[in-house]
């Protein structure tokens, strides 16, 4: 039978677990409130109305993770906003193939160490503690479901089909940001929260790019995989995202998928696994320049590896092949084939697939097309030893403490300090912090933290206005 209970003042149908568990974590968020005091006063835009504090784009994970600590710091007057429609924010319903996450299931993140807003809270609430103990690792539609409700249980404020299309300075410390319907919203400070492509693109070889659409594609693109049924494949990259490709292409009934990994060996060492420990994750963004370009170029230079079952996920179908090093060095259309070349020889393939990443390149993004060329990069800001260089990771952002852009030359679009950047271009200055769940518990702060200082530091002639003036007994003499 159904019995109603009163959590916070709510009442809640008892056989409603999620709503249940939505109500303990509102409960518990009530009971840690300390300092409750709200202490922002909102600014004036140019067009009257009172400008945002802060205004996050990208509503995935980290935006609404970003939100979430903003709200626990009383910073409430915010928006997120993203051009995905309600649900279908990040790669988890889109291009993300992979059957289950890879990440183990008790990496905590989006909760911000608030156990009744964990996954496995959810998970239980969901499925029931047993499903919990015998889960090995959670399905992606089950991930996008479960930050759906903590986006919803915390009141996140998300604007979806929003795209954010350009922004600039607005004087008077406010930021314009203008999005595709041609409206535009003010704030003080913009944060970045815009997934893996955010800094750039994704990439493939150039002469891919340069053949028709119906014989290539990115592993982030849309792909009609029926359509692969009886085809040739071709994919190149052994990343997780390549493998997830050729898996999709072959349970559709391709007839040849062939893997093509660009090294002499196949990257079977997880990087990401040894720095997951407090330490690194807390810290590596306090070392200095030396040590963290050692570090995180060493981890980006090795790439992701993957997990067994992704391998095997291929490995089980007779029409998948894997050819190390092996890179593609050029591309043409034959008929209705594409014959790439490569040191091994040509190999000919109906459809093209390439798991090659991103590259880091501001002047793909219309957000920064503005301030594109001013943008310091590692490059501009440390020459590491010739055996440490790597071109590639020299043109990631130099970010400051706070994760904010740096001007690479002082005086030109110094307003760029208000835009902080948390998606995977902040990886070579912070270590894993944004596009990544494992550092959520220890970057997401860290970045609330550096924007909470920047509007206080702003504010503070104002505040000290307000000491001056405060007058409010705590007592009464008797
Ligand atoms: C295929 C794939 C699988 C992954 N699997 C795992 C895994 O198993 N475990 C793990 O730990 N990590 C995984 N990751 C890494 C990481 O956890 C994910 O990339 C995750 O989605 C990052 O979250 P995010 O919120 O930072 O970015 P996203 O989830 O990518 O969210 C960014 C959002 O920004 C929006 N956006 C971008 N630009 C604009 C704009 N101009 N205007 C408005 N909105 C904009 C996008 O629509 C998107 O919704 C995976 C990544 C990929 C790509």
């Amino acid at each position: 039978m159904r019995s109603r209970i009163s959590i916070s003042g709510e009442w809640l149908l008892r056989d409603d677990p999620l709503a249940e568990l939505a109500g303990r974590a509102r409960d518990d968020l009530s009971r840690i409130a300390h300092p409750r005091l709200p202490w922002l006063e909102p600014r004036i835009g140019p067009d009257g109305e009172p400008a945002l504090d802060v205004l996050i784009v990208g509503g995935g994970q980290s935006g609404v993770a970003i939100a979430f600590g903003l709200m626990r710091a009383q910073v409430d007057n915010i928006l997120v906003v993203d051009r995905a429609a309600r649900g279908r924010e990040g790669p988890w319903l889109s291009y993300a193939r992979m059957l289950t996450l890879r990440s183990p299931k008790d990496y905590t993140g989006p909760d911000l160490d608030l156990p009744n807003l964990g996954y496995q809270a959810w998970h239980e609430a969901r499925y029931g503690a047993a499903a919990w103990a015998a889960l090995e690792l959670i399905t992606r539609e089950d991930w996008a479901a479960y930050l759906a409700w903590v986006r919803d249980t915390v009141g996140v404020p998300v604007r979806n089909d929003t795209e954010v299309v350009d922004i600039g300075s607005a004087g008077g410390g406010l930021l314009a940001v203008r999005f595709a319907d041609g409206s535009v919203r003010y704030a003080r400070k913009v944060v970045l929260a815009t997934g893996q492509d955010g800094a750039g693109m994704w990439w493939m070889p150039p002469f891919v790019a340069a053949l028709p659409l119906r014989f290539r594609a990115h592993a982030a693109d849309m792909i009609d995989f029926a359509a692969l049924r009886g085809r040739r494949v071709a994919v190149l990259g052994a990343g997780a995202s390549a493998f997830d490709n050729a898996a999709m292409a072959l349970e559709a009934g391709a007839a040849e998928v062939v893997l093509f990994c660009r090294r002499a060996e196949v990257q079977v060492v997880q990087p990401y696994r040894w720095l997951t420990f407090a330490g690194f994750l807390r810290h590596v963004s306090d070392l200095d320049d030396v040590w963290r370009w050692r570090f995180m170029s060493h981890v980006l230079g090795m790439r992701e590896g993957f997990p067994q079952a992704t391998f095997d996920r291929c490995a089980c179908h007779a029409a998948f092949r894997l050819c190390v090093g092996a890179p593609w060095t050029g591309a043409r259309v034959i008929g209705e084939a594409v014959e790439i070349e490569t040191p091994l020889g040509p190999h000919t393939a109906d459809f093209l697939i390439c798991g090659t990443g991103v590259e880091m390149d501001f002047s793909q993004r219309p957000e920064l097309a503005r301030i594109a060329g001013n943008i310091a990069r590692w490059a501009d800001r440390y020459d590491p030893p010739a055996e440490e260089r790597d071109d590639r990771l020299a043109r990631y952002p130099y970010l400051a403490a706070d994760f904010s852009l740096v001007p690479r030359y002082a005086g030109v679009t110094d307003w760029m300090v208000d835009i902080h950047m948390f998606n995977i271009a902040s990886t070579m200055s912070f270590g894993p912090s944004g596009s990544s769940i494992n550092a959520m518990t220890t970057a997401v702060p860290k970045l609330v933290f550096g924007v909470t200082r920047g509007l206080f530091a702003g504010d503070v002639e104002r505040h000290w206005r307000s000491l001056q003036a405060y007058d409010v007994p705590q007592a009464v003499l008797r």
